[in-house]
């Protein structure tokens, strides 16, 4: 690891100022549980790291405007163990509860989980060329790609790891950014990009600004929420493929639905034509198969991971045919 400067910031104020300060050589610290590996490896090499963590007021669970609001340094855990969010937010609480183990669930950050870096093995080994660091090509196009994204990847084809982003969107929360000029406020959608947009980062946040809150709006009234996540070890271990929806049903047919899938993009893939389809519609077999048909329409696998487009089509049905 190479040698920086530690601050342990007592306000967001601070914290910006000291990013703004560090001219893009600063990285912000929730927990520490993936950052700290990634200056390891080399793979990240900040010259300041500025500690959210003991930032006291970035710390909380609130009810706000009907919904709740999340400080970014809240933990993994709180978000799991807390019983007013699990009420209202049942695939929150679920997605929380399986995120990694819990003494990672203990120490990382709800703003961490969200601004995580990827997990492709290429772009965490140096000796790898990759795209997204500072590479000319993508390994993973001719190399092992049986994990790597189906839907939104050029050029770089990295899945987003976060599971509680997709849980996130599918219950239409925002982000609350703040940097040197103030705040402002973002769909969660809106917060992650696709490569095309940009290469390098996975959300739209400046090198001198910080996720400073999550707001999660009141849910859709009478709607079933549901989360999966499959992965190939039970506890400790990444989602394969995830789905997370609220679909709100009135007589017979959609009146309202979010339907995202994680880890088959470089970002949290809103299902945008698949709710289309099924807005309106009643939630039959033949309807539901229709409107996944034509979202995984846009699937192109690589060499190894179609297998993907079929585990995803079975966890949506699943999801809402369940
Ligand atoms: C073995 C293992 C298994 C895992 N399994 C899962 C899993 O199943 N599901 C899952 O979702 N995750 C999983 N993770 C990832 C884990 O959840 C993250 O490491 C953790 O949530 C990151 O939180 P943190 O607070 O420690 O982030 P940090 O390591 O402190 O930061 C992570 C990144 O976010 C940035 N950052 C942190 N806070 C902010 C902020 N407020 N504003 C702007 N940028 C910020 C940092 O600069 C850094 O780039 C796993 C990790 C490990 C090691």
């Amino acid at each position: 690891m190479k040698s920086f400067e530690y601050q342990a910031a007592s306000s967001v104020g601070e914290a910006v100022v000291r990013l703004q300060q560090a001219k893009g050589t600063g990285v912000p610290m929730g927990g520490g549980t993936d950052l700290v590996g990634l200056m390891k490896n080399r793979v990240v090499n900040p010259e300041l790291v500025v500690d959210l963590k003991v930032v006291d007021s970035l710390a909380y669970i609130r009810r706000q405007d009907g919904g709740f609001a999340l400080g970014a340094a809240t933990t993994v855990a709180d978000v799991q163990f807390s019983a007013e969010l699990g009420t209202d937010y049942p695939l929150l609480r679920k997605a929380a509860s399986l995120v990694a183990s819990q003494q990672i669930r203990n120490q990382g950050t709800v703003g961490g989980n969200l601004c995580q870096r990827p997990r492709c093995w290429y772009f965490r080994n140096t000796l790898t060329p990759c795209l997204r660091r500072d590479g000319t090509y993508c390994s993973a196009v001719l190399g092992e790609n049986k994990y790597h994204a189906i839907l939104g990847g050029a050029g770089c084809f990295i899945v987003h790891p976060s599971d509680l982003a997709p849980a996130l969107i599918a219950l239409d929360a925002r982000a609350k950014i703040t940097g040197p000029g103030g705040s402002r406020v973002v769909p969660m959608e809106e917060f992650f990009v696709l490569p095309r947009e940009d290469l390098h980062h996975e959300t739209i946040l400046k090198t001198d600004e910080i996720l400073e809150e999550v707001q999660i709006p009141a849910p859709m009234q009478g709607a079933k929420q549901v989360w999966l996540k499959h992965r190939i070890r039970q506890v400790w271990d990444f989602a394969i493929l995830s789905v997370a929806c609220q679909v709100q049903v009135r007589g017979t047919a959609v009146s309202d639905i979010r339907l995202v899938l994680g880890a088959v993009a470089p970002a949290p893939w809103r299902c945008h034509t698949a709710e289309r389809l099924l807005r309106g519609s009643a939630l039959t077999p033949e309807n539901v198969d229709r409107a996944i048909a034509a979202e995984l329409a846009k699937a192109r696998p690589m060499t190894q991971n179609a297998y993907k487009i079929e585990l995803a089509a079975e966890l949506m049905r699943q999801a809402l045919l369940g």
